[in-house]
């Protein structure tokens, strides 16, 4: 027997030529070899008939070669024909550019395996894989494996599949998993499992074989998951009681939603918990978890300490404080606020308001956590829209304050198995029903014929008293719709109304100028980039139309919808788009009937898979787990059950398989990038 390790040269039919090609592919020892998985499984179905074929389908078929191959020119291909005998039928086999098949010998039997085309009647071959009958390795009967093979590389199926053969002859791979887990999830060996991946007889052992694998793959996850969170384990935390925030409430102008009091609910009782909160508030656009974020800052005022409200860009930062500063002065609660491009006067003004511990709740993009600033107690941060939130942002926030309560809020929502075990020390809060009053946005999917009719809306629309957001995927790409130029034609085609235009390359005073004229002031149309996507809220804006439509993801166009539908008045979106492909047309189909950002992302999930949806931000772990993740999430949940069972276990074998698992993985699974 040999050993894994063991380079390929014991294996029969591994020759130093193979060896190499197969070192070009990242396979040089036997462990490497039966751990090179197939990307699919097809069926060559029973050796048949010739006489049965019918036009078009493969077939399997024995039969003994009667005539030598002859070879001629064929519009300057090279055209090979040999004549093949079975049971008494004579049928003509093809081959293009093989002159080589002429070497086949006369009177020997094949297995051959190839396309049919019929003929004037009469059955031929077009091109079939060719084997001596008797030792056939590769042309069997039944299933077999395709493997991801590059484009271009020197190996072939049929090396693969003959040396896996001979590989199984002389190794046996070494079982890893303890047996308790091989029993829990009702797995044979490792080695059974890996020869049925290989070379399964039937649909279970197509299902069986691999499951071993997937259940290897999702411990390491879950392992490495579960490691995390004890080395995150919560910290001690200034205990808050929260004091009465009715009337704060009532300032907002509204009565919270039952979905935003249990958020609140959940974040009070962390505060009072004395452990630190590490949890996140996840709800569509417009659900209202700003509102509920803004009065646990309120909470926290109370009790006389200090809240940093993260926003992910200056416009974002500024709006949030314009809205609710006044509404914190109204209690005798002073605010700051701190971005890049301040002027340095201001600034230092902040400065020292939030060193001296003066301002309570201060607004802020990134810029709140660079070195300079000092809080006198810094007790609760909120970031906002936050898609990107690593351990790493985690450390660096809570630099500023011993252990601070942390409420991250997302509008991306994703599947929460996936959520709870990729941030397992996160805990978690769903707003999932809108406020009341809420009018449906209505939308439509429309083509460039209808411009002049949707210039002539917008211009209703701004008789009314409403505000429009176009909005374009480039700032000034010629092959594109873009701000530039959709900016001179609404300039024009709106004559007497005042557009202006925003885009991310803008300096940002100018950019809150505009976002202040749009949003306060008489302009009435806004032209701009997917910059307006993250949390604007002018509750004014009512009609949202955006060109180049299929150049957007799903939920970016759901987000972008959100911008308006902010208040109570009906609200409109139109997704223009002139990709008249099927695809685009059932993806854009989706946002006509499905309002709610929950079911929109089910079906981009669906439509795209949830690994381009949700991918590692380093490339160490593939994708595809993330689809196998939501794809088996009930055997996802019971794996993450059984690696809790293994950090709690005792047994030398568990220990042991343990650090296996953690030993090369745990750095990869760092970072995770919501796309
Ligand atoms: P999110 O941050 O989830 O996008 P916001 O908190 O910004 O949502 O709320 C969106 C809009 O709805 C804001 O104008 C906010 O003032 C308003 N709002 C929030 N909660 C309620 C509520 N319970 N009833 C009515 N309006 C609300
Ligand atoms: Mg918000």
């Amino acid at each position: 027997m040999i050993n894994g390790h063991d380079d390929l040269s014991l294996i029969k039919g591994a020759g130093p030529k193979t060896r190499g090609y197969l070192s070009e592919i990242g396979i040089n020892t036997v462990e490497e070899l039966v751990n090179f998985f197939p990307k699919a499984y097809k069926d060559r179905g029973i050796q048949r008939s010739v006489k049965d074929a019918r036009d078009g389908e493969k077939i399997l078929a024995r039969a003994v070669l009667c005539q030598k191959g002859r070879t001629y020119y064929y519009n300057h291909i090279k055209k090979t024909v040999l004549t093949f005998t079975q049971d008494g039928t004579n049928f003509k086999a093809v081959f293009y550019n093989q002159p080589y098949r002429t070497n086949m010998t006369v009177g020997k039997e094949f297995i051959l395996y190839g396309a049919v085309s019929i003929e004037n009647g009469a059955v031929i071959l077009i091109s079939p894989q060719t084997e001596p009958a008797g030792k056939s390795e590769y042309l069997t009967e039944g299933i077999y494996s395709v493997y991801p093979i590059p484009y271009k590389s020197n190996v072939n199926q049929r090396t693969v599949v003959k040396l896996l053969r001979s590989a199984f002859e002389v190794f046996s791979p070494e079982e890893i998993l303890p047996f308790w887990i091989l029993n829990a999830f009702d797995l044979v060996s490792r080695e059974k499992s890996l020869f049925m991946l290989h070379f399964p007889h039937s649909e279970y052992e197509m299902k069986l074989g691999p499951k071993y694998a997937l259940v290897c793959r999702f411990l390491a996850f879950a392992a490495c998951r579960t490691y995390r969170k004890n080395m995150l384990r919560p910290k001690r935390a200034e205990i808050i009681v929260p004091k009465k925030t009715d009337e704060f409430i009532r300032q907002l102008g509204f009565t919270l939603t039952d979905d935003q009091q249990k958020a609140l609910d959940d974040v009070y009782g962390d505060f009072k918990s004395s452990f630190q909160m590490n949890r996140l508030i996840q709800g569509d656009v417009g659900s209202g978890k700003t509102a509920v974020a803004m009065l646990s800052a309120f909470a926290v005022s109370q009790s006389g300490l200090q809240s940093a409200i993260c926003a992910p860009t200056e416009i974002l930062a500024k709006q949030h404080c314009q809205k609710y500063k006044r509404i914190f002065e109204n209690f005798g609660v002073e605010c700051a606020i701190l971005y890049s491009s301040m002027n340095k006067k201001e600034r230092r003004d902040n400065l020292s308001k939030i060193k001296a511990g003066d301002a309570k709740v201060i607004f802020g993009t990134h810029a709140l956590f660079s070195e300079d600033v000092g809080y006198k107690n810094l007790t609760f941060i909120v970031v906002d829209e936050q898609q990107r939130y690593g351990v790493a942002q985690r450390a660096l926030l809570e630099q500023k304050g011993g252990s601070p309560h942390v409420l991250v809020m997302s509008a991306t929502p994703i599947p929460r198995t996936l959520m709870l075990s990729i941030y397992k020390d996160l805990d978690l809060s769903v707003i999932r029903n809108m406020p009341k009053g809420r009018k449906k946005i209505k939308s439509f999917v429309v083509g460039s014929e209808s411009e002049d009719r949707l210039y002539r809306f917008v211009r209703t629309t701004a008789e009314e008293g409403g505000k429009t957001y176009i909005v374009c995927p480039a700032i000034d790409d010629e092959d594109l719709e873009n701000v530039e130029g959709v900016y001179r034609d609404a300039a024009q085609k709106l004559a007497g109304l005042k557009v202006l235009k925003l885009t991310g390359a803008m300096k940002e005073t100018e950019k809150t100028k505009v976002m202040n004229e749009f949003a306060y002031g008489d302009c009435k149309v806004l032209v701009a980039t997917s910059v307006i996507e993250v949390g604007i809220d002018v509750p004014d804006a009512t009609l949202i139309w955006i060109k180049g439509s299929d150049r957007f993801g799903l939920s970016q166009l759901h987000q972008l919808r959100g911008r308006v539908g902010r208040a109570d008045k009906q609200s409109y979106c139109v997704f223009q788009s002139d990709n008249n492909s099927e695809k685009t047309a059932e993806r854009l189909k989706v946002l006509e009937s499905e309002n709610d950002g929950f079911n929109v992302a089910k079906e981009d999930l669906r439509l795209r898979g949830a690994g381009e949806m949700f991918g590692f931000k380093q490339s160490g772990t593939d994708n595809t787990l993330i689809d196998d993740i939501v794809s088996n999430e009930k055997l996802f949940v019971e794996v993450n059950k059984a690696a809790e069972k293994l950090f709690a276990s005792q047994k030398q074998e568990d220990r042991e398989f343990l650090d296996y698992l953690l030993k090369d993985e745990a750095d990869k699974l760092d970072q995770i990038v919501l796309n």
